[in-house]
């Protein structure tokens, strides 16, 4: 089955690379690249390649997939005995921006409370 797409998706279009980014991983359904407002010295934002609005309409088995290379990436990255904070926003009082599905990856300095 062809995995969903949004032609107007900021990051669909990236995912196609249409629209270039700083590419950090990239598998058959994940895709990793760096944030371009970083927060941290490390900023990712990792996305399924299939277009999901938000975590909650996301179906489990992509979560699921999409979890396992988050653990695979984080220790690409260099952060396996290093700390490092997963956020994921959830609609627009979240502060969600673009309607794609992804993670924003935050590591590589102290990152204090909430
Ligand atoms: P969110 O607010 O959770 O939807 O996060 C969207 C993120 O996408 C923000 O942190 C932006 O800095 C980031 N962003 C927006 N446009 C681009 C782009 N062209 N390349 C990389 N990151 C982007
Ligand atoms: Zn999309």
């Amino acid at each position: 089955m062809t995995p969903p797409t949004d032609p107007n998706c900021l990051f669909c279009k990236i995912i196609a690379k249409q629209i270039p980014s700083t590419i950090r991983y990239e598998s058959d359904h994940v895709f990793a690249f760096d944030d371009i407002h970083p927060k941290a010295p490390t900023h990712v934002l990792i996305c399924p390649k299939a277009h999901h609005p938000t975590f909650l309409e996301t179906p489990a088995d992509v979560l699921t997939t999409l979890n396992g290379e988050v653990q695979a990436i984080a220790k690409q990255l260099g952060f396996a005995d290093r700390g490092f904070r997963l956020v994921i926003n959830n609609g627009r009082e979240s502060g969600q921006e673009v309607f794609h599905l992804h993670y924003h990856f935050l590591a590589g300095k102290p990152l204090g409370g909430f």
